[in-house]
Order: structure tokens, then sequence, then C-alpha cells
């Protein structure tokens, strides 16, 4: 996790009295004089994002804190109070100060009070508004870091079927909800919600993950701030090495601007939006955004480059997911819980599984191009050039980074591997149960097996014995595996 600017001044300040602190100081800012309505929502957030030490947070931590909450199986629909809300996101903010390196510190209490503030205005933005499991879910997920298809893969597990299926009627709870921030930020009448949006977004009749991805690089009309936001997040320290066309400014960071009429005329992002225009150049011209600044550097210059997470437009926007749930999943719906949400254990586990491997294969990378970059220095006679060292210095920061989340992430693993083991144990105990049960009234109605015959997973479904568990487990485990192994002993015996 890369910090960034403003992390200092906002350290060290006490808790505002006036709990709408933040609308006064994003008024502040002034965002309400750039014109394009997509600009101005992103920039609002990113700022709350930002202020809120919100943008240090993946979608990663708000599934722990939510699962320490122990909201995670329990209905979205559900109210929850106030104080569970303090609670969930306090946790948040604690759980970052502790991996945040030394050098950079938070105030966890002041992040807490801000957030929390800004989720209740968002709450009461809409009349009747009112606090539920998916409100904080749909908004936490909105509004955290990280990677946007991350945040957008546990949308999906929040909306979708058993069989990978978006359902409408939960989309549209999730725009109602991920739509109250917009509206909060009073950009209602461009981005607020209303009841036929769902539908305009998606209107196939069966969306499965990846069509639901590709909202990454080609979003609905009612969702296009949220890439954005994430873009400008990316280009928030890229240096473009020219001056502005209307303000003049030596450099510009950010986005870039240039005219496609007029010869070498190129705005900064804070001119372009707000409609600035000078000479024969008009605000009605084309304009191509650019985000990175070009010049004849080394393929060394753009491995680093890519490696501190400007990403080539050519690379496809996200990877290709498996569409079909994984059988791991189903040990939810076996188990005999009050509700079978898609971000239970097993799910988390998985999200966990991808996630490690994922950051090795980074770590990987990053040792990769390091020693590339250690080799080739000394004859580049660019050891000393301080532009590169900085970059080494923040890649090796970068790699630290990535591990001290690794080894963390492997301790959540471990943990949610001895909860598997307990699930299973539990599903292995009810198994003998139901059997012992079945064995008794077996003569009772052979034809029609009781409901709650039909719910175990024993029952002599053709699904069931064509289901081999141990398929679907490889890396767990040995005691894990055992369960199953037994579990199946005992079928075959009754
Ligand atoms: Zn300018
Ligand atoms: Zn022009």
């Amino acid at each position: 996790m890369v910090m960034e600017e403003g992390d200092q001044r906002d350290r060290g300040r006490a808790t505002p009295l006036d709990g709408r602190q933040i609308f006064v100081e994003l008024a502040e800012q002034n965002f309400d004089a750039i014109c394009l309505s997509t600009y101005r929502t992103a920039c609002k957030l990113r700022f709350i994002q930002k202020r809120c030490n919100l943008h240090l947070i993946d979608i990663y931590n708000v599934i722990e804190a939510v699962r320490d909450a122990g909201l995670n199986a329990v209905e979205l629909n559900a109210s929850i109070s106030v104080t569970r809300l303090e609670n969930l996101v306090s946790s948040l903010f604690n759980q970052l100060s502790k991996r945040l390196p030394t050098t950079h510190t938070i105030a966890p209490q002041e992040s807490t009070v801000l957030l929390v503030e800004f989720i209740l205005a968002a709450i009461d933005s809409e009349p009747d508004g009112r606090l539920t499991v998916l409100s904080v879910k749909a908004i936490l997920a909105t509004l955290c870091g990280g990677k946007l298809v991350d945040k957008l893969r546990y949308v999906f597990s929040q909306v979708s079927d058993s069989t990978g299926g978006l359902v409408q009627s939960k989309f549209d709870s999730f725009l109602r909800e991920a739509l109250k921030l917009p509206t909060a930020l009073h950009e209602g009448p461009s981005f607020g919600y209303t009841p036929t949006l769902a539908r305009s977004c998606f209107p196939q009749q069966r969306v499965m993950l990846n069509m639901f991805l590709d909202m990454v690089s080609d979003p609905p009309q009612c969702l296009v701030w949220l890439p954005l936001m994430h873009r400008l997040a990316n280009v928030e320290h890229v240096y473009h090495p020219v001056s502005c066309s209307y303000c003049r400014g030596n450099g510009m960071t950010g986005f870039r601007y240039r005219c496609l009429r007029c010869r070498g005329y190129q705005l900064c992002q804070n001119c372009f939006w707000r409609g600035n225009a000078s000479g024969s150049h008009s605000n009605q011209h084309q304009m191509k955004e650019h985000s990175s600044w070009k010049s004849p550097a080394s393929k060394l210059g753009r491995a680093l480059s890519r490696t501190l997470g400007c990403v080539s437009s050519r690379e496809p926007p996200h990877p290709i997911y498996p569409e079909e749930p994984e059988r791991t999943l189903n040990l939810a719906n076996i188990v005999y819980a009050p509700a079978a949400h898609a971000d239970t254990h097993c799910t988390a586990q998985n999200i966990l599984t991808l996630t490690a491997e994922e950051i090795l294969a980074e770590i990987k990378r990053l040792r990769a191009e390091h020693d590339a970059a250690c080799q080739l220095s000394p004859e580049k006679g660019s050891s000393t050039n301080p532009t590169l060292l900085a970059e080494l210095r923040l890649l090796r920061q970068r790699k630290d980074e990535l591990e001290q989340r690794m080894s963390s992430l492997q301790e959540s693993r471990r943990e949610l591997m001895v909860q598997l083991e307990g699930l299973m144990k539990l599903l292995k105990d009810e198994e003998q149960r139901q059997a012992a049960q079945a064995a008794g009234s077996s003569h009772a109605s052979p034809s029609r097996p009781s409901p709650s015959t039909v719910r175990s997973v024993g029952a002599a479904s053709p699904h069931a014995h064509m289901y081999h568990p141990q398929d679907s487990l490889a890396g767990v485990g040995g005691d894990v595996q055992e369960a199953f192994a037994q579990e199946n002993e005992s079928r075959i015996r009754t």
C-alpha cells in the first residue's frame, strides 16, 4: 500500500467536535467549480476516501472487519445499530494502524468519527433511510481502496445466486445503497437512484461474474464515477513535464488533456475540468486524456513505472475468473447455519488464498526486476541517478509491505482453516445423526423423504454420489481431508 500526500497534514489533528467536519473541509476544496459531473463526483469521493484514510484499506480488510463484527452471516436487509457500525469502522482503522509501517501513522479514532459521520449522512440522504448490513457492506466496498476488480468481485458475491448468476433485485438493492454516496455529496441529480437503473445496467437475461467485471472499463452510466475515482488515484502522482496552455503552470500532475484540433494545446486537469480555454481553443473542442508522460525512457524505466502502478492501457481491463462458483463454496450451504451468504468463512478463505498467490507472484516479479535493475545500473552509469535510486527505494519498501501483508494473510488463512475444520466436524456429526434417524424411520415413508433429509448432503441424490470433496481440498490441512474421508466412509456404511 502506498502512502499518499496529506497524511502528514492530517496527523495529530484533534478529533473535530463538529461531527460533520468532513463536509466543511469538502466545501473548502471548491470541487463544485468542476463542470463535469463525473469528475466532480469522483474528486469529492476521492477526497472523502483519503480524508478518512479509507484509501489505505482494501476490500479484504473490509471482509475481515465485517466477519469480525459477526455480520457476514446476517441477512443483508437486517438493521444494525450505530454502535455496531462504530465498532466495525473502529476495528477497521485499528487494524490498519497496526499494519502501517511506524513511519506512517494515522489517528484511528479520528478516521472512525469522520467515516461514521459520513456513512450516517449518506444513509440520511434518502428519506426513510435505514442503516442495514447491506448499507455498510455496499458503502465500504464502494469507497475503500485497493483494486477495483477485487471490490467488484466482492460486490458480485453479494448480489449473485448459488449458480453464479446476477440477481437483479439484489443488484438493485446494492445500487440503492451505493448511490447514496454521490447523493450525500449533492450529486444526486446526476447519479441518484431510480428503480429502473439495475435493469438498464444489465438488460441481459443472465449476467455472470466476468460480464459484471467488465464495468471496470465500461461502467454503466450510474456508476461511471467509480472507475474514475480509481483512475484519479492511479494518476495522482503522475507528472507531465509540460506547461498548461491556460494557467502556464510549470509542469502538471494527474491527467493531461491535449486538444485534437489546436496543435500543441494542452491543459492540466484543473483547467480542463473547470472548462478553462484561451486563444483560438474552445472548450467545445475534443480533447484526449493522457494518464502518463511518454518520453524516450529506457525499457528499465518503463518496467519500473509498471511496477509502481501505472498500468498500460493495452493490458486487459481485468483477469478472467471462473464463473462456476467453486465447489468449496457449497460447504457453506451444507452446514446448518442461520443464513448461508457468499462471504462465509469458506469464501473468505478462497479469496485469501487467491490474494496470497497474487502477492507471491508480485514479490517474485519485484525481486526479478530489482535484480535486473541492480545489474543494469552500473553499466549505464546511473547508479548515482537520484530518481532511479528513489524508485528502487520505493520498490524495496513496497516489497517489504507486501511481505508483511503476506504473513498476516497466512495467519488469517490458518485461522480460517481451523474454523473450516470445526465446520467439517459439525457436518460430520449432523450427518451421523441424520443417518441414525433415517435408519430408524426408513419404513415409514420410503418414497417421500422428510424435508430435513432433503437438506442433508447425505441424502441419496445422484449429485451427492458424484461429489468428491477431496478434489477441491488440495492444499488444505490433513485433518480437514480426514474429516471428509471419514464422512464418506460413514456414508458407504449406511
Ligand atoms: Zn492549467
Ligand atoms: Zn482546441
